[in-house]
């Protein structure tokens, strides 16, 4: 009878490595954020990631104010060459009275996972990651399916996600000289404009007393509001106008009956969601998937992802309105994470963390 000889225990360890918004910060001004996005959104395409439902847990503080957790789940690159393969989850949560308290509307942290133990290896500070990926989607749409050219851009809400677009918006398009913007809340875009003025970017800063003057203003249109109710109607957008709808409810339904195309990051993330206008069209039949059109029925022409892999033609305004509606996929903050990470273990950022301690 042979005995198996039993394993050596591993080194009772269990360490991750923590990476606080400075450190993300660092590491991510070393990477190409718009090129490791678009890398993902590929591998997405090829179907190289997994994308499980994710949670959703809603409750009211105690001060009434909504509040919110969302988990979602992601991995990209198993079976694919071309990408890292990386397994992790963001966690984001937020709460609507946050900012009136001087702090962020959203935070949170998003890990990356050891492939092969399955442990969490990573943990990041998750808004400045989140804004840095939503950013640079919207970078790489307007790349692909923005105007040819453009020195003016509108932004609508000028919260957090706003200055990460910024600073994108001088690093992609340099010529970009003139930043029209609005918000709700005027303070908020006059701290906007402050911001700006503070920093080295290159931008004069224009603010509107209303969404639909600003709107009109330039043929970019990028929406980072929190608004549930749309407020942008065919008439406040110029014809060639290229509108990323990041915030997902400020255009009303006509909309996308009369762009001229219409793309998303994932149909079915879309779909899923009636909670969103785009998805609610889609379950009522007034917009519809890829690969249904009927003749006077607005039709999604696919993914950005597709447009990048060429399985669909990429299309700018030309007399209309392109609309981008990216629902936010996990796979990119786990993609860039895992950029980011490789970043931090060559240069030596972050913070060990030993989950066991004493215990050991
Ligand atoms: P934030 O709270 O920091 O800023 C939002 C700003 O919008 C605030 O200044 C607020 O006063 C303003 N605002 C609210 N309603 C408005 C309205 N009707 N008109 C004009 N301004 C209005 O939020 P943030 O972190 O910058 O996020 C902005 C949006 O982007 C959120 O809706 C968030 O869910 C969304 N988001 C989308 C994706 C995606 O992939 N689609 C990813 C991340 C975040």
């Amino acid at each position: 009878m042979t005995i198996q000889a039993v394993p050596e225990p591993a080194t009772r360890t269990e360490h991750l490595l923590f990476l606080d918004r400075a450190a993300v910060r660092t590491c991510a001004a070393g990477i190409d954020p718009v090129a490791a996005v678009e890398d993902v959104l590929r591998a997405h395409a090829a179907g190289h990631t997994a994308l499980p439902a994710e949670g959703y847990l809603p409750w009211a503080n105690s001060q009434g104010a909504y509040c919110r957790s969302i988990a979602m789940l992601g991995s990209v690159g198993a079976a694919d060459p071309t990408v890292p393969t990386a397994y992790g989850m963001k966690l984001i949560n937020a709460a609507t009275s946050n900012p009136a308290q001087g702090r962020e509307r959203a935070g949170g942290v998003s890990f990356l996972f050891d492939p092969e133990t399955a442990r969490p290896a990573v943990v990041a500070e998750a808004a400045y990651l989140s804004a840095l990926r939503t950013g640079a989607y919207t970078m790489s749409s307007l790349r692909h399916l923005g105007p040819e050219r453009f020195q003016e851009v509108t932004l609508i809400g000028c919260g957090a996600q706003a200055r990460t677009h910024a600073e994108l918006l001088a690093r992609y398009f340099p010529d970009v000289r003139t930043l029209h913007v609005h918000d709700l809340l005027p303070e908020r875009a006059s701290a906007f404009a402050s911001w700006v003025e503070g920093s080295e970017l290159p931008f004069t800063v224009v603010p509107h007393g209303r969404a639909a003057e600003a709107a009109a203003a330039s043929t970019v249109v990028i929406t980072l509001t929190i608004t549930d109710t749309g407020y942008l109607s065919p008439d406040h957008l110029r014809p060639g106008t290229f509108v990323a709808h990041v915030s997902l409810d400020d255009l009303l339904p006509e909309v996308f009956d009369r762009a001229q195309a219409l793309y998303v990051d994932d149909v079915e993330l879309v779909r899923d969601n009636p909670r969103r206008v785009l998805g609610r069209l889609l379950g009522e039949g007034r917009v519809l998937a890829p690969g249904t059109p009927k003749p006077g029925t607005s039709t999604i022409r696919g993914t950005l992802g597709d447009v990048l892999t060429a399985a669909v033609p990429a299309e700018r305004p030309g007399t209309g309105v392109v609309v981008s509606n990216p629902f936010g996929m996990a796979v990119l903050d786990v993609g860039l994470l895992a950029r980011v990470y490789a970043r931090a273990a060559a240069d030596g950022h972050g913070t060990r963390l030993d989950l066991l301690g004493a215990d050991r």
